[in-house]
């Protein structure tokens, strides 16, 4: 694709960058076929190319980003399907990335829009006010028939109930059972701590049964996706800045192996540090010392050598491939082979490669595509008439589990419980 960029903007090193990867793209559609945005609505601006177009148009000019650009650019999931399709390896998180940065800065949104915006950026960051918000949101749940379209739309996907404060979420370390085999971050995460305590404790148990030592680290929290997909780059990067401090002084100081990482959205925001500062000084080393460390939970089980200890009663799993997982990390097979290995029949849902609708906060603020999407994924997991649906990230998960009859849960709590670990609660029989 041809440009055409002022030598004004190609001073700058993000929009140098853009243009480098808007001239990859020969034009070609494949990546329609494979869009979910573009499946439902048919309309080129939701697609993968045309919002390649639109970005161009928007960095050309260089001025403020338009109503319909901003529209186009924020019914896309970045479930990345596309990078997966495209034949010529465009690479369009980083470009959609910076096209998200860009807008948040220039255009010009509702009070109501910016309003959503900031308060999501601003509390799911935060475990503590995150719990506290939620256990506000309880007491008007029962009132959500009366409240307006918009309010109703983020209170249907909050739990009904909250767990306490896991003291698997604390810094500490975890020593492995029997000979040590490696020494592993654990990365907890921010809204996950709060709803599903679980999950990470399934992970802990997993983890150390099969001889690796687990540190949660002081200083490490969220990754920075959330405020990162909103576009809000300087908050994202505090995030991160802080948390690659605390493991590149654990890397210098005891030695990690691995920064292990439970929900993929996370894991693909992690490896992707090392691109993310790539230009800052102080900060290039220790960013690219993290990615390269950063592993999704199944890659780490699977170089323990990971095998069931009991035998598991016949049950399907059904198993759903977070996008950021499969079009993220590339990350494909592993979790099928390990539900195998762990005595269950691994099934690949219809349509795998199609987005579940969750995409981080996208089914709080672009609540009728993403309903429509669960919908889809819903009718093609039902298809298989699974007994367990099983994720490898909490976002899909919670989302999925809005309005599935099947139980829900992660990957690594079927894999605790084939090897000695105890049954995971939300299985209910
Ligand atoms: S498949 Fe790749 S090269 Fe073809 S239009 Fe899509 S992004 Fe561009
Ligand atoms: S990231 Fe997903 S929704 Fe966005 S353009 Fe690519 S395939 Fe479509």
């Amino acid at each position: 694709m041809q440009t055409q960029f002022s030598l004004t903007a190609l001073a700058d090193p993000e929009m140098a960058q853009s243009e480098k990867i808007l001239r990859t793209c020969v034009h070609c559609g494949f990546c329609l076929a494979t869009c979910p945005t573009y499946l439902l609505t048919a309309n080129e601006l939701d697609s993968p190319r045309g919002r390649i177009y639109l970005i161009k148009e928007m960095f050309e000019k260089n001025v403020s980003a338009d109503p319909r650009t901003t529209y186009h650019i924020d019914r896309c999931l970045s479930c990345l399907s596309c990078m997966t399709t495209c034949p010529s390896s465009v690479d369009y998180m980083h470009l959609v990335d910076h096209a998200r940065a860009f807008i948040e800065e220039t255009a010009s949104r509702s009070i109501s829009q910016r309003f959503k915006r900031d308060i999501l950026a601003f509390i799911l960051p935060r475990p503590k006010i995150f719990r506290a918000v939620l256990r506000l949101a309880h007491f008007i749940m029962p009132f959500q028939a009366y409240l307006p379209k918009n309010i109703r739309s983020f209170l249907s996907p909050l739990p009904k109930k909250l767990p306490p404060p896991s003291l698997a979420d604390r810094p500490q370390i975890i020593p492995a059972q029997g000979d040590r085999r490696m020494r592993v971050a654990l990365l907890s995460g921010c809204a996950q701590t709060v709803i599903d305590t679980t999950i990470n404790e399934a992970t802990i148990r997993l983890l150390t049964r099969f001889g690796a030592e687990v540190i949660i680290l002081e200083g490490v929290g969220c990754c920075g996706a959330v405020a990162h997909h909103l576009g809000k780059v300087e908050q994202s990067y505090q995030l991160a800045r802080s948390n690659i401090k605390a493991w590149k002084h654990e890397i210098d100081t005891a030695g990690l192996d691995y920064i292990v990482v439970n929900a993929s959205g996370c894991g693909t925001t992690i490896k992707d540090y090392k691109f993310l500062f790539r230009e800052d000084p102080e900060m290039r080393e220790g960013a690219a010392a993290v990615s390269e460390r950063a592993v999704d939970i199944s890659e780490v089980i699977n170089k323990l050598d990971y095998k069931n200890t009991q035998e598991m009663p016949k049950l399907r799993v059904a198993y759903h491939s977070a996008c950021s997982l499969q079009h993220g990390q590339k990350i494909t097979h592993e979790p099928y082979d390990l539900i195998e290995r762990a005595g269950f029949e691994a099934m690949a849902v219809p349509e795998g490669h199609i987005c579940c609708g969750s995409a981080g906060t996208y089914n709080l603020l672009q609540p009728e595509l993403s309903q429509q999407l669960l919908q889809r994924k819903l009718a093609n997991i039902n298809s298989l008439n699974p007994h367990i649906i099983a994720a490898g990230n909490f976002g899909c998960m919670m989302h999925i589990a809005t309005q599935s009859q099947v139980p829900v849960m992660h990957l690594v709590e079927l894999l605790d419980w084939a090897s000695g670990g105890p049954k995971p609660q939300s299985l209910g029989f």
